[in-house]
């Protein structure tokens, strides 16, 4: 949009921001704007007038601004990007909103609210039952705003009118707002928080932590974010990866990493359970040799049988198939299920299933009853215990046994980062978890150890991971997060593999009891 060729500037006092995915720009207190293009990074003075007291853009076509002195309404003006001389309308306003595809709205100062008409090149004053006091443009099917007494309002596409979905979360006011490429909404408070819009029972989610206190952001997708600090300091929230953009603003993302079926150094559920079924075959006979012999810890086809085969497959297809990582409307998986906080009995939407409580045990139990059939079938018996692994194991990463997602961070992506680097130094720079000497735990209801190991690696661990990012990370280097976590993973491993020889040791001693000693209630075992 803008030609780059004044010098990159960093903008300080900065007031809000907009960006897409192409270009950013942002406006500082004195309503001069500057931009910069994602291909081409730097901040550059926008050719625009000063005094810009809104501004937005959604398409590639044009930038449209408010500026002016005047209190209250000001002209809306636009400037397409390339070429075109910046144009007046034949409105004022406070407030412009543009979507994804060009749709544009403009506020005015007492509530009115005109809808541009691409053809007839007017804005046109629409019929509102509701006084809206703040925009949100998705596109022209979806417009967000807010209402006088801070409810989010939304405008039906069938009946052209507004109405209240939602209070605003909490008890601070809404600032900001921005609707994203996909049409989801985020808010910030006067407090400095971030929510995303998610409706149902929690209605809001909490974005970005408490690490900086924002006044404005902007979201496209997680690739394409931008927050402006309390302090007036500009902080890229997107993590520009295109593996983000991959993922649209799945929340949840992956979990500890599980890029491969058989092969541990791309995976570090597979790391995991590798080890914990070494530990438990450690324990007597018969259970020990039981999980020896069933989960060959280590082995990969044509070594390993059709159980080891089967749970390194199911494994791994809980991050990768729909029925196990919980698609959203638009069919972007969410991992709400790879989630349990046993403080809250929740997933991070909110919701007491599925969780990764609720999906694990339904598996464990599905691979033990496939077990003791007549006529055992590993198939089923080794699937149904590699999902039920990989959510035991998820719960041993302390973010998912705190609902801390791939959105809690600014910037957003650390839960990925933390999974990303474990993985990386797992085999090499951290000290190998103890895999001898397994003793029983005594406990007989899986979804007792579910639900310990939630409370254990949360009230253990997660402080200690997010503090290492929060003081190390965009702030400082990579490294310096990434030496703190390092610090951190020798425990969590050790913990984790021993954690789940546990779950492991109980799934061998079901399998084996005898029938009449078998009382599948009382086990958990329905
Ligand atoms: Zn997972």
């Amino acid at each position: 949009m803008i030609d780059g060729t004044q010098n990159a500037t960093t903008p300080t006092n900065v007031l809000f921001v907009e960006t897409n995915d192409n270009y950013a720009m942002c406006v500082d207190k004195n309503g001069i704007a500057y931009g910069q293009s994602y291909t081409n990074p730097g901040w550059s003075p926008a050719p625009l007038p000063s005094l810009i007291t809104s501004l937005s853009f959604g398409d590639t076509r044009a930038a449209w601004f408010i500026s002016g002195s005047a209190a209250g309404d000001n002209p809306v003006q636009y400037v397409a990007y390339i070429g075109a001389p910046q144009t007046v309308t034949n409105v004022s306003g406070v407030q412009v909103s543009v979507g994804t595809d060009g749709e544009a709205w403009v506020l005015q100062s007492d509530g009115s609210l005109w809808r541009w008409n691409t053809f007839a090149a007017v804005f046109e004053k629409q019929a509102s039952s509701l006084t809206v006091t703040r925009l949100a443009v998705a596109d022209q099917n979806l417009q967000w705003g807010l209402d006088a007494s801070d409810n989010v309002v939304q405008r039906s596409l069938e009946t052209q009118t507004w109405a209240v979905v939602a209070p605003g979360p909490g008890t601070s006011k809404i600032v900001d707002l921005s609707a994203a490429d996909d049409g989801s909404l985020y808010v910030v408070t006067a407090d400095g928080s971030a929510y995303l819009y998610v409706g149902g029972d929690q209605t809001w989610m909490p974005f970005g932590g408490s690490d900086v206190p924002l006044r404005s952001l902007s979201v496209c997708d997680t690739a394409h974010a931008w927050g402006v600090a309390q302090d007036g300091t500009l902080i890229e929230i997107g993590t520009g990866s295109t593996q983000a953009e991959g993922s649209q603003l799945a929340p949840g993302t992956l979990g500890w990493d599980t890029q491969s079926v058989f092969d541990e150094t791309k995976s570090t559920h597979l790391y995991l359970v590798n080890r914990a079924a070494q530990l438990a075959s450690t324990a007597q006979s018969p259970a020990g040799p039981f999980v020896a012999a069933n989960l060959q810890p280590m082995q990969s086809p044509p070594q390993a049988g059709t159980f080891r085969q089967a749970l390194c497959q199911g494994l791994r297809d809980a991050d990768f198939l729909a029925p196990y990582n919980d698609p959203n409307r638009l069919g972007v998986a969410t991992y709400a299920s790879h989630f349990y906080d046993d403080t809250t009995g929740l997933n991070y939407e909110g919701e007491p299933e599925p969780t990764a409580l609720t999906n694990g045990v339904k598996f464990f139990n599905l691979s033990v009853a496939a077990m003791r059939q007549a006529q055992p079938d590993p198939q089923a018996g080794g699937y149904n215990l590699g999902l039920a692994l990989h959510y035991f194991t998820d719960l041993t990463q302390p973010m998912h046994s705190g609902n801390y997602t791939y959105l809690s961070s600014i910037p957003l992506g650390y839960h990925t980062q933390f999974e990303e680097y474990a993985m990386g130094v797992q085999a090499t720079l951290v000290p190998q978890p103890t895999v001898v000497g397994f003793v029983p735990g005594g406990v007989n209801d899986p979804g007792q150890l579910y639900r310990a190991a939630s409370q254990h690696f949360k009230a253990t661990y997660l402080d200690q991971v997010i503090a290492a990012h929060k003081y190390f990370s965009w702030y400082w280097s990579p490294a310096q997060w990434q030496a703190a976590v390092l610090q951190l993973l020798p425990a969590i491993f050790n913990d984790s593999v021993q954690n789940t020889s546990q779950l492991v040791y109980l799934w061998a001693t079901l399998v084996q009891a005898p029938h009449e000693d078998f009382a599948p209630e009382a086990a958990g075992v329905g």
